[in-house]
């Protein structure tokens, strides 16, 4: 017997999210063909509006507001990177928007971000260009910088990746230092809690 057309495109699009497969996506798609409707024109037009309201920003790329983006100035700057008194010699990197989120409310580190198209993977096709390399070089080559730490994950790739951009930073004559304290290994820094984090961060060596 042929299912549902619609029903069976929704499933395949709910495979592309991170970590479910195809039963887990048909579980979830009766599962909303069971809520009311209501619930469910809800989340469609949530996802509609985080595609079409939230944008990057410019400098570190983490996501604002496009909102937001016209009510603090024309260039599309989020609060972090327009706020007075940051330290400009440092500059943080991580894979994801949401751990400059986790790191700026764990720790007292006042310096600037940027934020990677998450890790190089080869395997996924994943390699510097894909992961915003060119523009971390762009801001590196714009100078005044003189501490990067790297905060990517401890995962294979995020120890692939702090590896590349720690080579990456050789001619810029730049301190690099690496989150490690207490984080486990192989383990996502959106999994931990802030103390860990904190400690992590505030005993990151140089290397
Ligand atoms: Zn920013």
């Amino acid at each position: 017997m042929k299912q549902s057309k619609y029903l069976n495109d929704l499933i395949d699009a709910l495979t592309t999210l991170p970590g479910v497969g195809k039963k887990s996506a048909q579980r979830m798609a009766y599962k909303l063909m069971r809520s009311n409707k209501e619930k469910t024109l809800n989340l469609s037009e949530k996802l509609s509006n985080v595609t079409s309201q939230v944008a990057n920003c410019s400098i570190c790329g983490i996501y604002l507001d496009l909102s937001d983006t016209v009510m603090q100035n024309d260039s599309g700057d989020c609060q972090l990177c327009i706020e007075e008194g940051r330290d400009v010699s440092k500059i943080c990197v991580t894979e994801s928007p949401a751990d400059v989120y986790t790191i700026d409310s764990s720790t007292n580190y006042k310096g600037y971000y940027f934020v990677l198209d998450g890790n190089l993977s080869p395997l996924d096709g994943r390699g510097p260009v894909e992961i915003g390399i060119k523009r971390l070089e762009a801001r590196l080559e714009k100078g005044n910088i003189a501490e990067l730490i790297l905060a990517t994950s401890t995962t294979i790739e995020g120890e692939a990746t702090s590896h590349y951009v720690q080579q990456l930073t050789h001619k810029y004559n730049i301190k690099v230092s690496r989150i490690a304290f207490g984080i486990p290994l192989n383990g996502e820094l959106g999994y931990l809690d802030s103390d860990t984090i904190s400690h992590a961060f505030n005993e990151r060596k140089v290397l």
